[in-house]
């Protein structure tokens, strides 16, 4: 390719809309448009970029027994009624009518189709298992598109869909699946951890993400410094601790006027925070209906939503406003306890009922009980289980080792769904004995716009992109200095034939434009190895040859520079 043929146009200025690196790069290089918020068009190189990351997953997906297929974007409402989908979804889900008022979506995953799909096809145990994929734009309407490619509302996807017999045999496909993944995301150059993760709306009941480590990134993860746990938040855990030494006080109640933070408790109390039984009231939200619940943790401790989301299976859940707080427990902020609360679910964190003596509201304004001891003192029938963050005093749960947190952007994410989705939409098959059985299904999708938004976000500096050399639009680019000079042209035009003849990915910078500004567009662009042909190659048969990742400059001799590039590139 010849870059004055190249439909590309770099920009100086950051975009006002980029948040993140990886976004403005993108737009600078020229390698993604914005049409509308969260859509984009892909530009002859960053296509390039995408289209190496898509046959990268095609490989591995391939060499670990998967077949590509293609399914329509345009799904039916009556395949999402059935699956229980069409109202879960919410406004995430695109949804249209044709001609005749009847309604469809715009897919933002494709478990419905594909399962009922294999359903019609498949007959008995001999046709299992299957384990078919697709890449395919998916649209998502995201309440906040943003981050350019990393959580946009039209984006590449890869998504696999695997159709077992039964659990054993979901088990393997799940870890031939786990290990293809690893080796995607090692070859596209990208430091990773696969966590493990909430199964999410999808359901299911195993699921691990693979989180890209970047500071901009959405999610919070942590893993051990000392061996190889890993999780999302909202799945991790920590060593227990003890802390119950059976010696319990007297329950008292006790004025604490006008005390109601954690804090102003603690102190006028003397009361340590790690005793004061939080109370907080959350509303949960459900398809036909919502109800106000309490919950207790420790005061040290922070609710983990999505853990308390799940054990109450609501669609969603937010902390109540102090109108519903009062009516759910006829108390102001800050004076909320568990002890002698009615009418009212109650759910309580595990290192709750391990307290002795602490403290927590005693439902009337201005008073607090003390000495409260949980097993003592609380309801029967409150809820317990681990509804609290893992936080930095925290050890691994695996082996004790010191917890490291940091943050990522999911770009895969592998799940055991089960029978969900083959139950709702009677997806059968004959066993061995001649019984009709529902197959056993995994599903697992990579975002394949993000996955290269995410490269940028950890091969960059201060001049632009630095490609790892598997998806780089172009892995050469040849710079002649002065396109006035025939002698120089000629000697370029021979390298990028000479390149070409040999398979090599090369791009001719023959623009008229000063060498500064072909230097900087070749930074911003990324190409990992940069030739500049000019006088000294007139007067001593050098090139100037410049490797991008390590800011390696080296002159190397005219004729030596092909073998160069080859073992670079091996
Ligand atoms: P997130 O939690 O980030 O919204 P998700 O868990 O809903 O993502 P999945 O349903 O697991 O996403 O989709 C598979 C992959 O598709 C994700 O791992 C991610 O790489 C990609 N993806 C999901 N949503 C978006 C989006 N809005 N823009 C770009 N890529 C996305
Ligand atoms: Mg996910």
């Amino acid at each position: 390719m010849r870059v004055s043929q190249l439909f590309n146009k770099t920009l100086k200025e950051d975009p006002v809309e980029a948040e993140i690196i990886s976004h403005s790069l993108l737009i600078r290089s020229g390698m993604i448009r914005k049409l509308a918020p969260g859509v984009f068009s892909y530009l002859p190189l960053g296509w390039r970029v995408l289209n190496k990351i898509s046959n990268i997953i095609r490989e591995e997906m391939n060499r670990a027994g998967c077949q590509e297929l293609m399914m329509p974007i345009i799904q039916p409402k009556e395949l999402w009624e059935q699956s229980g989908r069409w109202f879960v979804y919410g406004k995430e889900l695109i949804r249209l009518k044709d001609r005749h008022d009847r309604e469809y979506c715009l897919s933002p995953t494709h478990e419905e189709v594909i399962t009922t799909l294999v359903k019609n096809e498949i007959k008995s145990y001999k046709d299992l298992p299957l384990n078919l994929y697709q890449i395919q734009n998916k649209y998502r309407d995201e309440v906040r598109p943003r981050f350019g490619l990393i959580r946009s509302r039209e984006f590449l996807m890869k998504d696999g869909y695997s159709f077992n017999r039964n659990e054993e045999s979901l088990n393997k496909t799940y870890e031939e699946m786990y290990d293809a993944y690893s080796r995607v995301f090692t070859r596209c150059g990208l430091n990773f951890r696969a966590v493990e993760a909430d199964s999410g709306a999808i359901g299911g009941s195993s699921s691990h993400e693979f989180m890209v480590l970047a500071d901009t990134g959405e999610a919070s993860l942590t893993y051990c410094k000392s061996c190889d746990y890993a999780a999302n938040m909202e799945m991790a855990t920590h060593e227990k601790r003890h802390y119950d030494n059976g010696i319990e006080n007297k329950l008292e109640k006790i004025i604490t006027p006008d005390k109601k933070s954690i804090e102003e408790v603690s102190e006028f109390l003397n009361i340590s925070p790690d005793l004061m039984l939080k109370t907080l009231v959350y509303k949960a939200i459900y398809e036909n209906n919502e109800k106000l619940i309490c919950i207790v943790v420790r005061g040290n401790r922070e609710v983990n939503e999505i853990k308390l989301k799940n054990e109450l299976k609501a669609i969603d859940i937010s902390l109540a406003d102090n109108e519903e707080v009062f009516k759910a427990t006829k108390t102001p902020i800050g004076f909320i306890g568990p002890i002698g609360l009615e009418n009212v679910e109650i759910f309580v964190d595990e290192e709750v009922m391990e307290v002795n003596n602490g403290a927590t509201g005693a439902l009337i304004e201005d008073y607090h009980y003390i000495g409260v001891n949980p097993k003592r003192d609380f309801p029967r029938d409150c809820i317990i289980g681990d509804f609290h963050n893992v936080d930095e005093f925290d050890l691994c749960p695996k082996c004790s080792g010191t917890l490291n947190f940091k943050r990522g952007t999911e770009v895969g994410q592998v799940f055991k769904l089960g029978k969900k989705y083959s139950e709702k939409l009677d997806c059968k098959f004959l066993d061995e004995k001649g019984e009709n059985q529902h197959v056993t299904m995994g599903c697992y999708g990579i975002g394949v716009g993000r996955t290269m938004a995410a490269s940028v976000e950890q091969n960059n500096d201060e001049r632009g992109i630095i490609w790892p050399k598997a998806i780089a639009p172009y892995h050469v680019i040849i710079i002649p200095v002065n396109v006035k000079n025939q002698d120089i042209i000629n000697i370029a035009e021979e390298l990028y034939k000479n390149l070409l003849k040999e398979d090599i990915e090369v791009i001719l910078d023959d623009t008229d434009e000063r060498a500064g500004v072909k230097f900087a567009n070749a930074d911003l662009i990324g190409y990992p190895i940069k030739i500049v042909i000019g006088s000294k190659t007139l007067e001593n048969k050098t090139v100037d040859f410049k490797i991008r990742a390590t800011g390696e400059e080296v002159i190397v001799p005219l004729k030596e520079a092909l073998g160069k590039i080859k073992r670079i590139l091996l």
